[in-house]
């Protein structure tokens, strides 16, 4: 091919989804795999500033399904990849404060129990048992999942990385995509680390960029960055081992433990879209102060470091997956608005289906197509944290 290299399916951006994309298309013999990843180290956008966060306390059936096969993987992470997700099950507390709140949450509880998440709905007193020393005077009730925990992002990256390069996956890094033309008979011609590349499949696992390599092949991915933020603190002895991960609803403030401390944050409904990545002292202040507000002895903690990463959002809080109806191979893995790490598992098996057998069989993503924003109507995810 005169120096022209080739791949059977082609993934831009080497992120946790992008890695675990790779890793679920060589199990399934996909052909030659190669993911482009701009920067000299997997997982170091958006992935390396996930909290770990995975539960099945979402709103819509299609995020629950996700979940359940997620956490499935993410349980047997070591036995499939060699590497510790670092995975522990002690819960999602959601702290409610007012009696619209707990409404809707007990119905969706309905929805999440019918799905198979053991979700309870329960009072503040028990939630105060669960996780001793919260104030609970204000609180109208609680939800809670035990089934739901924390893993390690980086870990996830890593254990899929390998089982990719293992089976034969290219990961080329420091190796940015910067030019796609669609070819004649659907496959694609890329620039990428100034080399020229053919493809058949192109996968865009781009994270909060989606919409930038959209735009390379003229597609409207509607997906914006948004600036997320939190804290880690020195380790403090009276944090339980199993507190489970906490969110304030009415302040949005959510804290777990993190290396024998806890790391506190929060989703600013007021943060602008951008690629800002500078942590903003002044709100890492108000949200300690509101997680200090819900657990006083917070306010004894010492900050350890602070972060700030960015969320690929889409309009409706839900990812994007699947084929382009207009350029049928090119196939989205975008806009988890803050939930696609744990969602990774899930996507790398319904994006290697797609690739592979023509469609996802074992999971229905039929609601995360793109098409859905042409019609209109999209039910949004509300539990978004
Ligand atoms: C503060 C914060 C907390 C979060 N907490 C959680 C949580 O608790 N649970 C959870 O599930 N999720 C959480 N998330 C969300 C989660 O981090 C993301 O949904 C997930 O990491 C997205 O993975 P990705 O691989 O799609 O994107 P990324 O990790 O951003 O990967 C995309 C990659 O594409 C590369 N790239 C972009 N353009 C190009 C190009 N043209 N050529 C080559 N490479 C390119 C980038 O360099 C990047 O490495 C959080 C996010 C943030 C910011």
């Amino acid at each position: 091919m005169g120096g022209q290299r080739f791949a059977d399916v082609a993934i831009v951006g080497g992120g946790v989804m992008g890695a675990s994309i790779a890793a679920h298309l060589v199990e399934r013999k996909a052909g030659r795999v190669v993911v482009f990843e701009r920067e000299d180290l997997l997982g170091t956008g958006s992935t390396a500033k996930a909290a770990g966060g995975v539960r099945l306390q979402f709103t819509t059936a299609a995020n629950v399904a996700l979940s359940r096969y997620s956490i499935e993987e993410i349980r047997n992470f070591e036995d499939r990849t060699g590497v510790d997700a670092d995975f522990v099950q002690y819960g999602y507390l959601f702290l409610l404060n007012s009696e619209a709140d707990l409404e809707r949450f007990t119905e969706t509880a309905k929805v999440q129990r019918a799905l198979g998440a053991p979700v309870e709905v329960i009072t503040p007193e028990e939630a105060e048992r669960i996780l001793p020393g919260i104030r609970t005077d204000d609180l109208v009730g609680a939800t809670f999942c035990g089934e739901d925990g924390v893993a390690t992002p980086a870990a996830l990256v890593s254990g899929y990385g390998s089982l990719a390069r293992r089976g034969g996956a290219e990961l080329r890094r420091g190796c940015e995509v910067t030019a796609v033309t669609v070819l004649p008979g659907g496959g694609f011609s890329l620039l990428a680390g100034g080399e020229r590349w053919e493809c058949d499949w192109l996968v865009n696992a781009a994270g909060p960029w989606a919409a930038q390599v959209g735009d390379l092949l003229g597609v409207d991915v509607p997906v914006s960055p948004v600036r997320r933020q939190f804290f880690t603190t020195e380790p403090m002895s009276w944090v339980r081992e199993d507190m489970p991960l906490t969110i304030d609803w009415g302040t949005g403030a959510y804290m777990h433990l993190h290396s024998g401390g806890m790391l506190i944050g929060d989703s600013d409904p007021n943060e602008p879209p951008g690629f800002s990545q500078t942590p903003d002292l002044d709100h890492l202040a108000q949200v300690w102060e509101n997680a200090a507000w819900r657990l006083p002895r917070v306010e004894e903690a010492s900050m350890k470091a602070a972060h700030a990463g960015l969320y690929e959002v889409s309009p409706d809080h839900n990812a994007i997956l699947g084929p382009v109806p207009e350029v049928p191979r090119f196939v989205l893995a975008n806009g988890f608005s803050g939930h696609g790490m744990q969602h990774a598992p899930a996507v790398g098996r319904a994006i290697s289906e797609v690739i592979v057998d023509g469609e996802s069989r074992t999971l229905d993503i039929s609601a995360f197509s793109v098409a859905r924003f042409a019609g209109g109507a999209v039910a949004p995810e509300e539990n978004v944290i």
